[in-house]
């Protein structure tokens, strides 16, 4: 789960069009970065919470959501994460519209790899810089390293199934402030529509690693409404 320093760095690429997604990770990998691929802007917020990329190339024309909202999304959670915006549209519009959301940087197609890669390079440059500020959440005894993943309660490490950790993360991202329920269905299922009932289980599980009691609530259910992560001085 820790990553150590000489790791690739993971690239998420978010792109509809396969046979693109499948020579982009090609690409990438024979760069010595390590891809991570989603087809649709549910599966990459997906992946984006549970891998925490080092860099994100985004298609902005997505089946299910607009590009645009991702960049959004991503932003809203306070992440510096890189994001570098890939389209077929040549709207100048749009180009300013994303960097404007906060993307970092723009790569129309049709490209060269060779300007791709050095996009990439580039905002894997500043990401560097920024990386001092890598989200760590404290609250009471529990530490949240959303750099590392790692998850530490009076400072032992917890262990988290992948999707504890997913949850986890997404109320750390959002300390002290209620999270709807289908707010986090959608962040962790990738669907709003998702069964409700899986979101309560994998809340009793991390309660009980967590040691959040009745007394002691460190995560609070909001009924009808969703939980929140307590902050705690
Ligand atoms: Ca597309």
């Amino acid at each position: 789960m820790i990553k150590a320093v000489a790791d690739p760095a993971t690239v998420l690429v978010v792109e509809d069009d396969a046979s693109l997604n499948a020579a982009l990770a090609t690409t990438l990998k024979a760069a010595g970065f390590r891809p991570v691929t989603a087809r649709t802007a549910a599966e990459g917020l997906r992946w984006f919470t549970h891998y925490a990329p080092d860099l994100v190339l985004l298609d902005l024309g997505l089946p299910d959501r607009d590009g645009l909202s991702v960049i959004a999304d991503i932003r809203a959670k306070g992440l510096t994460t890189p994001i570098v915006v890939l389209s077929a549209r040549d709207a100048e519009a749009m180009k300013v519209e994303a960097l404007d959301l906060g993307a970092d940087d723009y790569v129309q197609k049709p490209f060269g790899v060779d300007e791709l890669l050095a996009r990439l390079r580039a905002g894997l440059r500043h990401a560097v810089q920024v990386r001092g500020s890598a989200p760590l959440v404290r609250t009471g005894d529990l530490e949240i390293d959303l750099g590392l993943r790692l998850v530490t309660k009076a400072h032992a490490p917890l262990r988290l199934s992948p999707k504890e950790y997913d949850l986890l993360a997404e109320l750390a991202l959002n300390l002290g402030r209620t999270v709807s329920h289908r707010e986090l269905l959608r962040a962790i299922w990738g669907s709003e529509r998702a069964d409700i009932q899986y979101l309560r289980v994998y809340i009793g599980q991390l309660r009980q690693k967590l040691g959040s009691t009745a007394d002691a609530p460190l995560l609070v259910s909001v009924p009808g409404i969703g939980y929140r992560l307590a902050a705690i001085s």
